[in-house]
């Protein structure tokens, strides 16, 4: 028996593999002659919630199959994490359409930095068609929503939302949308997604599963780590002026050793989410506190953890002032005063970014 809203065969053993459905939740809805939908499409429908489930096909192809009935696509990207949420893949496979850029979650960067320098900076990043294809926005303050609906209904009745996870696209769409919500299976895939009608307008809105990643911090941590580190609200920042040889954490698993040759100490500051820690040591202590205080003194991650249990690398940059060392999934560092070299140790696979500084 299939799932008449995504397609996947029923079954009662895994509820993180398509077509899950507690066994008495079934039963009782057969005997009520109700209609069956697995567990994740029950939710969609009900609460407009697209869940993941593991998958275990590559993502490419997926999101190659959804592309084929849609001339625009709209792209969610999380101002807080750029290098994580924006990737050259999806870029990649998004090339030929009209893609908007909802660059959301812009209420969590400090009050002086404009709309008007968010969207100069991004635009340097991204290689847009027309500038105004980019949508500074925050679903979070409703902020910039009506007019990426408005300026969608002049380009299309219907488009697709896709988006790495964590970025706010459901927050987004639970802005813009009613609570009609339909299953669409989609030809080809193993899911279906969610068509959503946006509220006053003549537009279709088509939610697809949030895309995995495995190089931003925020994957390391489990859900309930995840929830409590993801900034809600204005970032929290620190100024440093480390003397040689000082070594500076970011949370717990990312730690930046610092070194220069000038006469006066660098400056930076450190921008993270208010439950990360920032910790300044000296260098001999640091080892110690990597192997003894993660989850403890040193968040993320939220519990105690073995050092033992990541494969750490380490990456030497030379910054200076302008620039920034953004850490996917974390946050960045922001450079006053340089030139320095600063040896990072993150797990193996992080992301590290040196950028033109966007605070
Ligand atoms: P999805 O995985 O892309 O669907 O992301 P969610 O909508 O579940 O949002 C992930 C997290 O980001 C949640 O904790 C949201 O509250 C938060 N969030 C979403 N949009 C915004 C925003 O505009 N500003 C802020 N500060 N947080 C946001």
């Amino acid at each position: 028996m299939k799932c008449p809203g995504c397609g996947a065969a029923i079954q009662f053993e895994d509820p993180k593999k398509p077509g899950y459905i507690p066994r008495e939740v079934y039963e009782r809805r057969l005997e009520e002659g109700r209609e069956i939908l697995c567990q994740r499409c029950f939710r969609m429908k009900h609460y407009g919630k697209l869940e993941p489930v593991e998958f275990n096909w590559d993502f490419k192809n997926q999101l190659k199959s959804y592309l084929g009935g849609f001339d625009v696509v709209v792209w969610v990207i999380d101002i807080f994490d750029f290098e994580g949420t924006y990737r050259e893949d999806i870029a990649e496979i998004l090339k030929g359409k009209r893609v908007i850029y909802a660059i959301n979650k812009v209420d969590l960067l400090p009050r002086v930095v404009t709309v008007k320098e968010i969207k100069e900076w991004v635009k340097k990043r991204i290689r847009v068609h027309n500038p105004d294809d980019i949508r500074i926005v925050s679903a979070e303050k409703s902020f910039g929503l009506s007019s990426l609906v408005k300026y969608l209904s002049l380009l299309t009745d219907k488009a697709l939302v896709v988006g790495v996870t964590n970025v706010g696209k459901s927050s987004l769409m639970n802005k813009i949308c009613t609570h009609e919500n339909t299953i669409s299976p989609f030809p080809g895939t193993t899911l279906g997604i969610l068509r959503r009608k946006v509220r006053e307008a003549n537009l279709y809105l088509y939610d697809t599963p949030g895309i995995m990643t495995n190089d931003r911090i925020l994957d390391l941590l489990d859900s309930e780590c995840q929830k409590r580190v993801l900034p809600r609200e204005e970032l929290s920042r620190k100024t440093f002026k480390p003397d040689n040889g000082r070594t500076i954490f970011m949370g717990g698993l990312c730690r930046f050793d610092i070194h220069f040759e000038t006469e006066k100490n660098p400056i930076f500051l450190l921008f993270s989410s208010k439950e990360v820690t920032f910790h300044e040591t000296k260098r001999e202590r640091a080892d110690e506190l990597m192997r003894n205080r993660l989850g403890d003194l040193l968040i993320p991650p939220c519990s105690k953890t073995e050092f033992e249990n990541f494969k750490w690398k380490r990456e030497i940059f030379t910054l200076k002032e302008g620039e920034e060392l953004a850490v996917a999934g974390l946050g960045w560092m922001s450079v006053r005063r340089g030139p320095f070299t600063v040896e990072v140790t993150v797990p193996d696979n992080v992301k590290l970014v040196v950028r033109e500084a966007l605070v």
